[in-house]
């Protein structure tokens, strides 16, 4: 079986790359979980991670007759992680068509591919994530103007015929009722957490370490644990998933 989701949201900074750790280790209790930095130009995965030091990154499998993609995959807390590298150059040579092939050949080992999403729809490679997976997990803060960016991405998937896997709330503080209730009656798919502002997200950040590693009893894990029980992956077949993201036309910006 696999599932493919993309994390996305219209914004940087909303919690993306820690949302991703978080529901790819509470995923792997019960799965088989690759998480690929599929943020190619702002990527950030591997700090969270402790993978800033390693050899090869997803870049170095981007590029023409580059690396097989086992070669940047390292695992690490209980799952299969693809980090991607920060270098400019490494940016200028890899063809984000080839993501593809990537996500394509690390569909047949797992049960759960969980893609962390560029911030933006603004580039042919950022727009493929959200194309290639079949549900996305929109994380907003819950603020108007990021609430705006998130329906863009939930828009733009639709019309990809993804579907919407349900919103994470995250950085929360205080009461949020007034705009949940506008998630409530503009987007697809259920609230599948809220999670609090958190010193302890900050901390496993600056540890370089995901949330559910360094702080596991924290009430960030703890909602984040309740958003990944929420997403009950599909088990659709794998060579039918990677032949469909083999052949996916790569779309064009909106
Ligand atoms: P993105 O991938 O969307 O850019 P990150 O996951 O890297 O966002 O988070 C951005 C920053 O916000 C990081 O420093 C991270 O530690 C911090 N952060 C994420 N979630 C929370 C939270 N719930 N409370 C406090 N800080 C958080
Ligand atoms: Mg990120």
């Amino acid at each position: 079986m696999v599932e493919a989701f993309a994390v996305a949201s219209g914004k940087g900074g909303t919690g993306k790359t820690t949302g991703t750790l978080a529901l790819g280790m509470a995923l792997a209790e019960e799965y088989d979980v690759t998480v690929v930095d599929a943020d190619t130009g702002m990527a950030n995965l591997l700090f969270h991670a402790g993978l800033a030091d390693v050899e090869t990154t997803l870049h170095d499998v981007l590029v023409e007759g580059g690396a097989p993609v086992a070669e940047a995959a390292y695992e690490r807390f209980g799952m299969r992680v693809v980090p991607c590298g920060t270098s400019l150059s490494g940016l200028e040579a890899a063809d984000p068509a080839e993501l593809r092939e990537v996500v394509a050949t690390l569909a047949a080992d797992a049960d759960v591919l969980l893609l962390d999403s560029p911030a933006t729809l603004s580039s042919k490679s950022a727009v493929l994530p959200v194309v290639l997976a079949d549900r996305i997990v929109v994380v907003l803060q819950p603020t108007i103007p990021a609430i705006s960016d998130g329906l863009k991405v939930q828009e733009y998937a639709l019309s990809y015929g993804s579907e919407i896997a349900g919103t994470l709330f995250n950085r929360v503080q205080g009461d949020v009722t007034a705009v949940r209730e506008r998630v409530d009656r503009y987007f697809e798919g259920p609230l599948l957490a809220t999670i609090p502002e958190s010193d302890a997200a900050r901390a496993a950040r600056s540890a370089g370490e995901p949330l559910l590693a360094h702080a596991p009893e924290s009430a960030a894990a703890t909602a984040y644990r309740e958003a990944a029980a929420a997403l009950d992956p599909r088990d659709g077949d794998s060579d039918d998933v990677a032949e469909r993201f083999r052949t996916a036309v790569i779309p064009d910006p909106p």
